[in-house]
């Protein structure tokens, strides 16, 4: 019987690609769950971690303990090599705490306008956080994808940075529809590297029920 995990996230674009990850990829010992459904719409936990693992293995723990269940939690970012990394860790608020994905985008660009196409390269990365309720342990994968910040925007598909997102075959990550985008993304690559955590915690909720 399938056992119950929380996606401990808000953000839409997220929860889509995990449900569609786990449909494709994991044999379902899973029932995805969002924290909607848990009466944990407005709950948020603060991401001020130095880490991508920090901060996910704290969103993991809080909102696991919060409703009881396993939780997933994901922190992620862009880093561009010319900015020294940034955004990195504060992708989401690149351009001001309430700034908004297009917000971001065009500081992004904004900043970048007099670097050469060859001076551009970039990543995305992923930390996946596993955790149970009532339970200090953390389990973790990290996945990450190369391309490079484009010049303008392109494709209405994915979320976030994807429309300025290039991969190596030129194509933008906004262009790649979900299925196509959790066959390379980081946030999947953190999922497989992850796999054998969730099949363990699978295992454990088996004997104890
Ligand atoms: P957090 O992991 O919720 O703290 O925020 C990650 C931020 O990084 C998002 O709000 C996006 O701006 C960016 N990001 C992470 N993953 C992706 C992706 O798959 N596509 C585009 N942007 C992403």
């Amino acid at each position: 019987m399938p056992h119950q995990l929380l996606i401990a996230t808000g953000n839409r674009g997220k929860l889509r690609e995990f449900r569609e990850l786990f449909d494709a990829h994991v044999d379902s010992q899973w029932e995805l769950v969002a924290p909607a459904e848990v009466g944990l719409k407005d709950f948020t936990v603060v991401e001020d971690g130095e880490t991508y693992a920090e901060n996910a293995g704290r969103k993991a723990r809080s909102y696991s303990n919060a409703c009881g269940l396993p939780a997933l939690a994901d922190d992620s970012g862009l880093e561009v090599d010319a900015l020294g990394g940034a955004p990195g860790l504060y992708s989401a608020r690149y351009a001001g705490e309430a700034a908004d994905d297009a917000a971001n985008r065009f500081k992004l660009l904004q900043a970048l306008s007099d670097i050469p196409t060859g001076q551009r390269a970039a990543r995305f990365r992923c930390v996946i956080a596993l955790a149970f309720p009532y339970t200090t342990n953390v389990r973790l994968g990290e996945g990450l994808v190369e391309g490079l910040i484009a010049m303008d925007e392109r494709g209405d598909l994915g979320f976030g940075y994807d429309p300025v997102f290039a991969l190596p075959d030129g194509r933008r990550m906004a262009e790649l529809d979900v299925a196509e985008k959790n066959r390379i993304s980081h946030r999947a690559r953190a999922l497989a590297d992850a796999a054998w955590a969730l099949d363990a915690m699978s295992r454990t909720l088996d004997t104890s029920s």
